[in-house]
């Protein structure tokens, strides 16, 4: 098989080529023509089998579709922060052709840059959910003055007013979110993200796609699958 024939447009195959992707991986072949008409998918799959491309093509596509390329049109949730950045890289480099924006945020920590990344207006933001002990040094600074306003603070302070908070931020709203991606969704729900994402599919649209991936279905991921996704074709490989 090749990209077109799988739908992919030929913009979308054109970055591809640029890739030095030869032919689509199996989660790619199997994924991409679902998510292509519509449907929720959940693939199961491990990281280094294509998955983020599987995801991406169709959402870019959908972009492309669009003539006034909307912002904020998609949002994945990434287990670890390197995850996200390498996310964030290939809808970037893949979307090149229209200058797709993508923004990492990380969810807690409601620091200046990044309200700035999203002052950016971005097709996609990636977001990525740390708890203290595994951030970096330089953010575990400014992790503390975060705890620190919070505590005076109070009406900021769980992830759901983060978000209450992102969502009032002039020019940002997930009214328009069209996609939602949970990447890796056993590990998200390892790192204690359940809370998060309750918090997310509290404040964005309810008509929206879904696609969630995971190595291993467990009992957890099935239970978020049940919240999220509607009539979802599922994919192995
Ligand atoms: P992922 O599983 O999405 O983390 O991707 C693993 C690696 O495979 C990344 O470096 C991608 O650039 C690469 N990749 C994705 N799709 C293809 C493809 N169709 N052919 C060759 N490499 C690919």
């Amino acid at each position: 098989t090749t990209f077109a024939e799988l739908g992919v447009c030929p913009e979308l195959v054109e970055a591809c080529d640029a890739m030095g992707w030869k032919a689509p991986t199996r989660i790619q072949a199997e994924a991409i023509p679902f998510a292509l008409q519509g449907r929720d998918v959940i693939g199961v799959g491990q990281t280094g089998s294509g998955k983020t491309a599987a995801f991406a093509l169709p959402i870019i596509q959908a972009l492309l579709e669009h003539e006034h390329r909307p912002r904020f049109f998609a949002c994945v949730l990434a287990p670890t922060r390197e995850l996200a950045i390498q996310i964030a890289k290939q809808f970037e480099a893949l979307g090149s052709a229209i200058s797709l924006q993508c923004s990492v945020l990380i969810g807690g920590i409601p620091r200046t840059s990044q309200t700035i990344s999203l002052a950016k207006r971005p097709h996609v933001v990636v977001w990525w959910r740390s708890s203290r002990a595994c951030l970096p040094e330089h953010l575990r600074k400014g992790f503390d003055s975060w705890q620190l306003w919070k505590e005076r603070n109070s009406r900021v302070g769980t992830p759901g007013r983060l978000l209450d908070h992102l969502t009032n931020t002039k020019g940002f709203s997930f009214n328009k979110l069209k996609y939602l991606v949970l990447d890796e969704a056993d590990d998200l729900l390892k790192v204690d993200f359940q809370k998060a994402v309750d918090d997310i599919l509290n404040v964005i649209p309810k008509e929206r796609r879904t696609f969630l991936f995971s190595a291993t279905m467990t009992e957890k991921v099935k239970k978020l699958r049940r919240a999220c996704l509607k009539n979802p074709v599922k994919v192995e490989v």
